[in-house]
């Protein structure tokens, strides 16, 4: 059997020290998880974690050069840990839900900030706020194997040199295993998906020619340069 269009190959990470690479199956995003973001947010209070999905080819591989994207004029950089998941369940408990981590990375969960708030003030989906062409740019996976499942360390974003996010792993509202416990009760997650487990307060617009530095104690580091929309 073959296809009537030409098959792509599955959108995937690079591995540090590894020659192989990690498939990307889903992306899963979490929602206002550290307090002084879920503030500038507007919210308050240990609410229930709330995930998005974004389309796995948003995935930029090792960052580079980003176009900024079609019908905004609101583009938001948010620095997150991702978690790779190496091994499938479904209703894993916190306690054991490291053993399905493969291993971490650096995300920026990029943001068309106008078209989220739209879709917040109709009550509609988040799609085109979240979900968009190289909307998901991440570093090369680091194996838990190598570093352990970091819960601590510092997490941070530089613009143009200039620090605009700083916070510790530790002030997750939802720690890590929280979330995939979470997840996992609702998806049967699968070997290949990845979490994006949220942003510190800060988040702010980027525009053509700025040049972003996010780096997590441990995890590494990730580098983007916005470019003229295509
Ligand atoms: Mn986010």
């Amino acid at each position: 059997m073959s296809y009537v269009i030409p098959i792509w190959t599955p959108p995937a990470l690079p591995v540090v020290g590894a020659s192989d690479i990690f498939p990307v199956r889903r992306i899963f995003c979490v929602g206002r998880n550290y307090v002084e973001h879920q503030k500038e947010m507007g919210a308050s209070g240990r609410e229930q974690p709330f995930f998005f999905i974004k389309s796995e080819h948003a995935l930029v591989p090792n960052g580079g050069e980003v176009h900024y994207p079609a019908k905004t004029s609101n583009y938001h950089y948010e620095t997150e840990l991702v978690v790779a998941i190496g091994k499938g369940g479904r209703r894993i408990p916190a306690a054991k839900a490291t053993e399905y981590v493969y291993g971490y990375a650096v995300g920026l969960d990029m943001t068309r900030r106008d078209l989220q708030q739209v879709g917040k003030d109709h009550g509609r989906p988040w799609d085109f706020g979240k979900n968009f062409d190289e909307a998901a740019p991440c570093s090369a996976l680091v194996p838990a194997a190598k570093i352990g499942h970091p819960a601590k360390g510092a997490i941070w974003l530089q613009v143009n040199g200039k620090e605009r996010q700083k916070a510790d792993l530790a002030d997750m509202i939802w720690s890590v295993p929280e979330q995939i416990a979470y997840l996992s009760d609702y998806y049967t997650l699968e070997a290949g998906d990845v979490i994006f487990a949220g942003t510190p307060a800060g988040v702010g617009p980027v525009k053509p020619g700025d040049e972003l530095h996010a780096h997590i104690d441990g995890v590494g580091d990730l580098k983007v340069k916005v470019v003229p929309a295509l």
